[in-house]
């Protein structure tokens, strides 16, 4: 019997009787695994045999994390390492090489963008930005050297949603796979496979961990994409490494298996190279914490979903509000796309708003603000508020800011789970105190 997702985010991947009946999954604290005889040793390092050496390699509390999660996600496989950071940027540098050109969403966080702009330029990677859902852009976009279509499912502040469905379409047309950043909307809100994705990225730091108190990010391989039917895959994934005895990942793991849906190719393939040779693993302490954030994930996201959803029309209402860009409002542009992906739940717990006297009452407004903490994070239990303009795009112009949709006098904020009464009582609050002569 095939157990819906919020049975499998407190169950899959984990046999207690493998470690004392031990209803919790345990934290194994270790950094080698011992091997019964040389031959076990040979054998564990040829992957002949399946189990542990070392911990940057895997280990087993982070194991059931990427077991649980691709479980939940109807994945393949999945790859967890040290932040959503690395997750982003191992995937991007596992699927090309120098000349290589990924089709991004401009609608991004901004570690991803200079990600993008800066440092994979750096290594000779090429990013257009485009925006997605504009099919015209998308197609003239997309070469004989694109690896990629990256994108946000749904950005912040802006609110920008992809329409996945149609996205996915194109990139397939083109051999190439859609990869989704899918922090801010994780399932319940929505599951990016269900639609055509290829990979979906987390920060698991935001809404899965959802007490922030770790870092750490997944990478979620759907297992039937073809890396054959590109000749541009074949200087990758899809060759020899070297690296690696010149074992050929796709030869290997990938073309028996992805018309069933459980190719594995890309996360062992960055396993193998990137995470074994670069480094940045997920400790097995951070994924106990991701354990327990899975656990209650379903609860929370749609308790998050839905304050946010009370709290936005509450602000939309309200006359010294001048704009609220939440996409579950009939006047946002990308209503519709909210409607088609994220009707049941709203999409999501972060949006912006903005005030009457702007930029001024921003601020006034967040310095009188109670109970939302002013910080860089995002989807934390507790209420969080920012001012984009000042802080997390201070280095761009203001033009910039306003392409980004990232106007001024934007007050972004990051919807806990506090009794919504409480909330919006506040917000009413340090309202009124902004704009008190
Ligand atoms: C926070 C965030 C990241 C980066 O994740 P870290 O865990 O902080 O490295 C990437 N993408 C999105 C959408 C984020 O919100």
């Amino acid at each position: 019997m095939a157990y819906k997702p919020s049975t499998l985010a407190l169950h899959a991947g984990y046999d207690y009787s493998t470690s004392l009946q031990s209803r919790a999954v345990p934290i194994y604290a270790t950094t080698s695994y011992v091997f019964r005889d040389t031959q076990e040793g040979a054998d564990l390092y040829a992957l002949r045999k399946p189990g542990f050496i070392y911990s940057r390699l895997h280990s087993p509390t982070v194991e059931v994390l990427e077991e649980r999660l691709a479980a939940y996600h109807g994945a393949s496989s999945g790859l967890a390492v040290a932040s959503g950071s690395a997750a982003n940027s191992f995937l991007l540098l596992s699927l090309g090489s120098p000349g290589s050109k990924i089709v991004a969403s401009p609608h991004l966080y901004g570690g991803t963008g200079t990600l993008l702009e800066h440092t994979l330029k750096r290594l000779g990677y090429e990013t257009e930005f485009v925006d997605l859902n504009d099919e015209a852009a998308l197609r003239k976009a997309i070469t004989k050297q694109t690896i990629a279509v990256f994108g946000e499912t749904v950005a912040n502040p802006s609110g920008y949603i992809v329409d996945i469905e149609k996205v996915a379409k194109i990139a397939h047309e083109h051999h190439i796979p859609l990869v989704l950043d899918n922090t801010a909307s994780p399932p319940p809100l929505v599951n990016p496979f269900d639609f055509g994705a290829d990979i979906v990225n987390y920060s698991l730091t935001k809404l899965v961990g959802g007490h922030g108190t770790h870092l750490g990010g997944v990478i979620l391989e759907k297992g039937d994409f073809d890396w054959g039917a590109n000749p541009h895959f074949k200087d990758y994934l899809n060759a020899p490494d070297a690296a690696y005895g010149g074992l050929n990942i796709w030869e290997a793991l990938g073309k028996p298996n992805y018309k069933k849906g459980q190719s594995k190719v890309v996360t062992t393939k960055i396993r193998l190279d990137f995470l074994r040779n670069l480094g940045p693993v997920l400790s097995p302490f951070g994924a106990h914490e991701f354990l327990l954030g899975l656990e209650t994930l379903p609860l929370r996201a749609q308790r998050h979903a839905e304050s946010a959803r009370l709290v936005a029309e509450h602000l939309a209402a309200h006359p010294k509000v001048t704009w609220v860009n939440y996409s579950g409002l009939p006047d946002s542009p990308y209503y519709p796309l909210s409607q088609k992906y994220f009707k049941e739940t709203g999409p999501g717990a972060v949006f912006g708003f903005g005030l009457k006297g702007g930029y001024e009452a921003a601020v006034k407004f967040i310095d009188k603000l109670e109970l939302w903490s002013n910080l860089a994070n995002i989807l934390d239990a507790r209420s969080l508020v920012i001012h984009a303009a000042s802080t997390t795009h201070q280095q761009l112009t203001s033009e910039e800011r306003l392409k980004a949709g990232v106007p001024d006098d934007l007050i972004r904020l990051s919807v806990g789970l506090e009794d919504v009464g409480d909330l919006i009582e506040t917000l009413d609050r340090a309202i009124a105190q902004a704009h008190k002569k």
